[in-house]
């Protein structure tokens, strides 16, 4: 219920000012994350949460099964308002095993709309069939899908003309792929940072 809602957000913020008086001001009068968070929209995923951060410490995007699509105004949007507003040098593509969307975009059953949505997801699988055939189960297969996710977005948020501007200009941003396991509440690091000097394309610069 909604009424439910709103006493829950009253006592919290009771607490939260009880605690640290000030606090709400203090946040209200500036955002100064450290970190850039895209991860996917499952309610079991919450970035501040399970990263242990307060709010005004990560700034976040969220979509299904977190995929970077290159055409994305929203997520682009964020992502240019990160690196060049918010200056944040820490960017993380987080995704997650038991994704629903993973699942979804695995069947062969159509989904609507999700279908256009997944599609990154299903030439993943087709490109990483014979890793994946070695999976020992569903499950197991479509967590490994996950993990490709991850990394074939961080790949993609290196490649955006965002972050290839920003290394071009000297800003030492960096990229990193994370998983998180809604079993044990853990997040892995999958070892896929890039950061200056990755993907960097040494496109003469347009001058008008
Ligand atoms: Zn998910």
């Amino acid at each position: 219920m909604l009424n439910d809602l709103l006493q829950r957000n009253l006592d919290w913020s009771t607490r939260k000012n009880a605690a640290e008086p000030g606090y709400f001001t203090r946040l209200a009068t500036q955002q100064n994350p450290e970190f850039f968070w895209i991860g996917c929209s499952d309610s079991r995923v919450p970035a501040n949460v399970v990263a242990g951060l307060d709010p005004g410490e990560v700034f976040v995007h969220r979509n299904v099964a977190n995929i970077i699509h290159s055409s994305d105004m929203n997520m682009l949007s964020a992502l240019e308002f990160a690196v060049e507003a918010l200056h944040i040098r820490e960017i993380i593509v987080c995704g997650h095993y038991g994704c629903g969307g993973i699942k979804a975009a695995s069947e062969p059953l159509p989904h609507g709309l999700a279908d256009h949505w997944l599609e990154p997801i299903r030439r993943l699988a087709r490109a990483y069939a014979v890793d994946l055939a070695q999976a020992s189960d569903a499950e197991a297969r479509r967590d490994r899908l996950a993990e490709f996710n991850v990394v074939e977005g961080v790949r993609r948020v290196a490649e955006t003309p965002i972050l290839q501007r920003a290394w071009r200009n000297g800003v030492s941003v960096r990229v990193h792929g994370l998983i998180y396991g809604l079993k044990d509440g853990l997040l892995r690091d999958l070892d896929c940072t890039v950061g200056p000097g990755h993907f960097q394309q040494d496109a003469p610069q347009k001058t008008l």
